[in-house]
């Protein structure tokens, strides 16, 4: 160390030179009284270059200033202390580049006046880590932070396709559900054929082959009585196959609904018609006598296929020498249709079951039958705005009623 006025020996020269630090002494009117080698070589000056120079050669010129009234207030004091504090420290080199610096500075006295030594560590390899440090750190924040919106874009376009699945699993099971319900009906069909159909057509075969025999021309009669009887089982079984054909139309959404204004005549006269051929010894039906100005606005063929399931029931389910009569009654905002018999009647614990498919009272399982047409008339009315009703006691009789709204 190349001490000015300061005469401490080798020991302390030795001890100056060896550390890697460099040290500066400055006087009260900070110039630098001495250096050592590690200072020079940091800020770039030959061996005692520096002595003699104010202090400011090593600071940077922003700095001046600010470093002037710090190192004059320091000067006051005695404690040894860091340079700095929070700030970051600048040196200038004789080049006039700038480097970061650590200072500590510690004040001593000797032979009467004030120094102070400053010990100062060169802290660009450091700021340069903390720096590329910092980079690293903003670069993986950049990186967590695109990461984050990617997945979160992940996370909802994941949510969509959850639900675009849901929907089309939901759309296949109802698919399936309904391909379930048209393989049932199928079966039951097939079932129903076989034992529904049998019996109407032996029916059938029987009074062909009779016909064939009474070939005597008084035998007209009975020629006659098998012709009816065929002619109402065929239409007994045409009745089964339009109630399967419904059905089907139904469940597929496949049926085709068409409002027309149209009399109520026209439709009632084709049902009464066919009913006819369906009648038992001694039954009759009386037909409504005031219909003849009454027009609906309704679906035509489906008033006629429900009138004629409920005449037909009530033929069906009526014994020999009853009546069957049919009343219209015009409301305001309705037409009531009724079709009331004296019939074995609904037995009450079953009523409320009348209206499901394929559901069949007690009382009736003597008599053939499907189960369906109540379902599918119930079906139609619900989708026109209609609605059917019944009351019914057992063994006295069966009034069913639709309502047609009056427009
Ligand atoms: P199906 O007559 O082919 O059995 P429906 O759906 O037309 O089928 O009728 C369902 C059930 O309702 C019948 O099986 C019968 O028990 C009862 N039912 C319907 N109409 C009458 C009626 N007029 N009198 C007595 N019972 C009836």
């Amino acid at each position: 160390m190349k001490v000015i006025e300061a005469k401490k020996g080798n020991i302390f020269r030795i001890l100056s030179e060896a550390i890697s630090e460099g040290i500066i002494i400055v006087n009260e009117k900070q110039e630098i009284v001495a250096s050592n080698e590690a200072a020079d070589k940091m800020f770039g000056y030959e061996a005692r270059e520096l002595i003699g120079q104010p202090l400011n050669v090593l600071i940077p010129h922003d700095f001046k200033s600010s470093h002037h009234v710090h190192a004059r207030e320091f000067m006051k004091q005695s404690e040894p202390r860091k340079m700095g504090h929070g700030r970051d420290l600048y040196g200038r080199r004789k080049d006039n580049t700038i480097f970061p610096v650590e200072a500590g500075l510690n004040p001593f006295s000797t032979g009467g006046s004030r120094y102070v030594m400053t010990l100062i560590t060169d802290i660009s390899v450091r700021k340069e880590q903390e720096e590329e440090i910092k980079n690293l750190n903003y670069q993986l924040e950049q990186k967590i932070e695109e990461r984050t919106v990617a997945l979160q874009e992940s996370v909802l376009e994941l949510k969509a396709e959850i639900t675009k699945r849901k929907e089309a699993e939901k759309r296949i099971s109802e698919a399936l559900k309904k391909e379930r319900e048209l393989g049932e009906l199928k079966t039951k069909f097939l079932s129903l054929v076989s034992h529904e159909f049998k019996t109407p057509l032996s029916g059938i075969l029987t009074s062909a082959t009779l016909v064939s025999k009474y070939t005597e021309s008084h035998q007209q009669p009975q020629r006659e009585k098998h012709l009816h009887i065929i002619k109402s089982k065929v239409k007994y079984l045409d009745n089964i196959l339009n109630d399967f054909l419904s059905l089907e139309r139904l469940d597929t959404g496949k049926t085709v609904f068409r409002f027309d204004t149209f009399p109520l005549s026209r439709v009632m006269n084709e049902v009464l018609y066919n009913a006819n051929m369906l009648l038992k010894e001694g039954q009759h039906i009386v037909y409504p006598d005031n219909i003849d100005d009454i027009f609906i606005y309704f679906d035509e063929k489906i008033m006629e296929l429900s009138l004629s399931n409920l005449v037909n029931n009530a033929v069906k389910y009526s014994p020999e020498n009853t009546v069957i009569k049919v009343v219209v009654i015009l409301e305001e905002e309705n037409i009531l249709i009724k079709i009331i018999d004296q019939g074995m009647g609904i037995p009450e614990a079953e009523q409320k079951h009348i209206f499901d498919r394929y559901f069949r009272a007690e009382n009736a399982l003597l008599t053939q039958g499907t189960g369906i047409g109540l379902n599918i008339v119930k079906s139609y009315m619900d989708a026109l705005g209609g609605s059917i009703s019944f009351e019914s006691t057992e063994n006295k009789g069966s009034t069913f009623t639709l309502t047609i709204p009056n427009k």
